[in-house]
């Protein structure tokens, strides 16, 4: 990936963080946007220390202005943009009845309108990037869920935001597939990150219930699905890929 500028989102922790690293050491300049930016320097020094190049970006993806300039502050420090990985995300779990609705604000505004805005502050420079880059292809993965795929009783708002990822990237697949970037869908199981760890205590508590006896996967094996679908030949765009623990119903 070498000569490759990839923009990661969510990139101060858990699959984010984890992407940004394997894609550093594949080559690719990494721009690691989120709102630590205490977090962000510390990965941009470790990637910095293994040879690698990495631009902090702090950035509200729920802001439109805050993901149009990040995208801008990666374009003009790093000179392109190849790679899109659209992960930041918030999940905060329960039942409709009674919920918070705070909670479904926040999830609507970072899981489908940041990710929106970042993809639309992106676009432009992938289709240049595919139009005339040193791979002639260029990526942008975002990151939904098992949740996106499948409703369960007590994630119906995150469920509904990771089907609006799921809709909105293929829509947008199909609109710019032709011109070689590859929109592509990662829905993974339960990864052990610090995501469930902002859910209400007696949340958290069931959560955790949930998934004691199973082997969650790592922020590294979905990372490894992000590096294997944007290291394809030009000709083979992965779509779509669910990955679950193998223990996960
Ligand atoms: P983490 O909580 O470890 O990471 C979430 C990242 O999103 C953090 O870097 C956080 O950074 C960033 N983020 C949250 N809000 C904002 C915001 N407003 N602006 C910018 N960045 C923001 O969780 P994961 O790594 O697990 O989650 C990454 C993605 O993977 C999410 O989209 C999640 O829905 C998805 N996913 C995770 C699963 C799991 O089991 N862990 C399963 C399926 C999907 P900061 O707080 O510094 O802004």
């Amino acid at each position: 990936m070498s000569g490759t500028v990839a923009l990661v989102t969510g990139a101060s922790s858990g699959i984010g963080e984890a992407a940004a690293l394997s894609l550093a050491s594949r080559g690719a300049a990494v721009a690691l946007a989120a709102r630590r930016a205490d977090r962000l320097a510390t990965l941009a020094e470790r990637i910095r220390a293994d040879g690698g190049t990495a631009l902090v970006v702090e950035a509200d993806v729920t802001e439109q202005s805050a993901a149009v300039a990040a995208v801008h502050q990666t374009v003009s420090e790093l000179g392109r943009l190849d790679t899109l990985v659209n992960n930041a995300g918030v999940m905060l779990l329960g039942p409709v009845v009674d919920a918070p609705v705070e909670e479904w604000q926040r999830m609507v505004s970072v899981n489908v309108m940041g990710l929106m805005y970042c993809a639309h502050a992106a676009l432009p420079h992938l289709l240049a990037a595919a139009a005339d880059g040193p791979r002639r292809v260029a990526d942008m993965v975002n990151v939904s869920s098992v949740a996106g795929r499948v409703a369960r009783n007590g994630s119906g708002v995150y469920n509904a935001t990771k089907h609006a990822v799921g809709a909105f990237s293929e829509a947008l697949r199909q609109e710019v597939t032709g011109r070689y970037v590859r929109v592509s869908l990662v829905e993974p199981g339960a990864v052990a990150t610090e995501l469930a760890g902002h859910n209400r205590p007696e949340i958290l508590e069931g959560l955790n219930q949930r998934f004691a006896d199973m082997q969650r996967l790592e922020a590294e094996d979905i990372a490894d699905t992000i590096t294997y679908i944007i290291t394809r030949p030009r000709h083979v765009a992965v779509n779509e890929l669910l990955v679950r623990p193998t223990q996960q119903q």
